[in-house]
């Protein structure tokens, strides 16, 4: 029997696209020049000398001036789509439409919906909705156990069959060490990526921040960096014996940081991804108690962050993933201890980084890009590249745009975002996913149909 395709997404093919005088930056391919660039149905077709293609039937020409970069098109590995059961924070539709707008060609949903994606026939319809509603390739991760209890695995066999690229529990840790081995003797039948969100309970229980100088200070209850480092490296053993494959989600601190390094160098499966508020922000943007700044897991001090920049910098953590988390304004507007854990990040990812950490010369922009879409060959999934004969899935951006976050609102349902405010650096102009025209700037000239 043949597994379901991974992705899902309501995709039309376009008919023609030129885009003229663009700079193709594709760090894997080793390209960084100036190109005209002709997408037809949804595959790059032509690479040319700038300022030599036109388009040959009525389309359009999209004339970058040399101005706007074409980057291969991002993937998010770590996303709450909140669907099914709680579309007023989000739905397939907006959570997709939020991250074409970030520039995202594919992006893949975590599992603690209501009800739980915990058995085949609720995957079955909810691809079969994505399909129907999603505006990019969605790809969909199952949960390790029912419900998310951490008793009972579900049928990852079955799962799998259904379409799920891997397994997580997320929102939750896998707290029993027997159930990490278990869902890896499974994985040893039926593939699929076991996803980790790292949290001893027994350690950050009642935590509501990073747990340091500043909890200290407002006098909230902290959760220590060890909650999540401990148990890394417990579940890294774990996959080392068995031989399993092993994704760390969210890393915050530079402890887990050491540990992955650790396992990666004993020959170990994992890998390991970051989110852009992590390498941006610390305990001290928590002072405020603005409760956008409040999520799982919490941030850290400075030296945490500087050692993920490096960590991310030197390939020990893989890849860029957004833990995209919309929650509704009221369930925000409370009190810091009583918000839900949670920041939007798909339409600021990039802008944010780049403006943080590209233009102060922290970062390389190829190593950013790169970074940006290195989740999809962890689970499975082609990377995007900017090559002919590619499907078109590919990132549009004028990288000297400044923005300010959320200054004409939000694509996505919710507005619970760490950066809103903020001024960004970086704009993305257009996406294509799945060979698709997915998103547009309303102040992107065209010529043309
Ligand atoms: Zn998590
Ligand atoms: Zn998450």
């Amino acid at each position: 029997m043949t597994p379901a395709a991974p992705l899902v997404g309501s995709l039309a093919p376009d008919a023609e696209l030129v885009l003229g005088e663009v700079r193709v930056l594709d760090p894997r391919g080793g390209v960084d020049a100036p190109r005209d660039v002709r997408v037809r149905a949804g595959t790059i077709t032509e690479l040319a000398e700038p300022g030599t293609l036109a388009p040959e039937h009525v389309e359009e020409l999209i004339p970058g001036g040399g101005r706007l970069a074409l980057l291969p098109g991002f993937v998010d590995p770590h996303v709450h789509l909140r669907t099914p059961g709680q579309e007023h924070k989000e739905s397939l539709e907006t959570g997709t439409r939020a991250a074409a707008a970030g520039g995202y060609a594919c992006v893949i949903a975590m599992p603690n919906t209501d009800p739980v994606l915990d058995a085949a026939p609720l995957l079955r319809s909810l691809r079969a909705a994505a399909a129907r509603e999603a505006r990019i390739p969605v790809g969909f991760l199952a949960a390790v156990t029912r419900g998310l209890g951490g008793e009972q695995l579900t049928e990852m066999a079955e799962l799998r069959r259904e379409g799920a690229l891997g397994f997580t529990d997320d929102g939750r840790p896998v707290a029993s060490a027997g159930m990490v081995r278990k869902a890896l003797e499974y994985q040893r039948l039926c593939g699929g990526v076991l996803a980790l969100h790292e949290e001893d309970p027994t350690l950050s229980r009642g935590g509501a921040m990073h747990e340091g100088a500043v909890s200290a200070a407002l006098g909230i209850a902290g959760i220590p960096t060890i909650a999540e480092s401990t148990m890394l490296a417990r579940d890294a053993a774990i996959a080392g014996y068995e031989d399993g494959r092993v994704h760390f989600q969210h890393l915050s601190c530079a402890a887990s940081v050491d540990a992955v390094a650790d396992a990666k160098a004993r020959g170990w499966r994992v890998s390991a991804e970051v989110s852009p508020h992590h390498l941006l922000l610390t305990e001290e943007d928590v002072r405020d108690m603005d409760t956008r700044m409040k999520m799982h897991p919490p941030l850290a001090t400075d030296a945490d962050r500087r050692a993920l920049l490096d960590g991310l910098r030197g390939g020990t953590i893989d890849c860029v993933a957004t833990d995209h988390a919309p929650h509704a304004r009221e369930e925000k507007e409370v009190p810091f201890e009583q918000a839900p854990m949670g920041t939007t990040g798909l339409e600021t990812a990039f802008a944010a980084l780049h403006a943080g950490l590209v233009v102060t010369g922290e970062l390389a922009l190829e190593t950013l890009v790169e970074r940006m879409s290195a989740g999809a060959e962890l689970f499975g999934l082609p990377t995007p590249r900017i090559a002919v004969g590619e499907l078109a899935n590919a990132a549009l951006v004028d990288l000297d745009a400044d923005w300010v976050a959320g200054e004409h609102g939000w694509e996505s349902r919710s507005e619970n975002c760490c950066f809103a405010g903020r001024r960004l650096r970086g704009r993305v102009v257009l996406t294509l996913a799945g060979g698709a025209l997915v998103h547009r700037d309303g102040a992107l000239a065209m010529v043309g149909a």
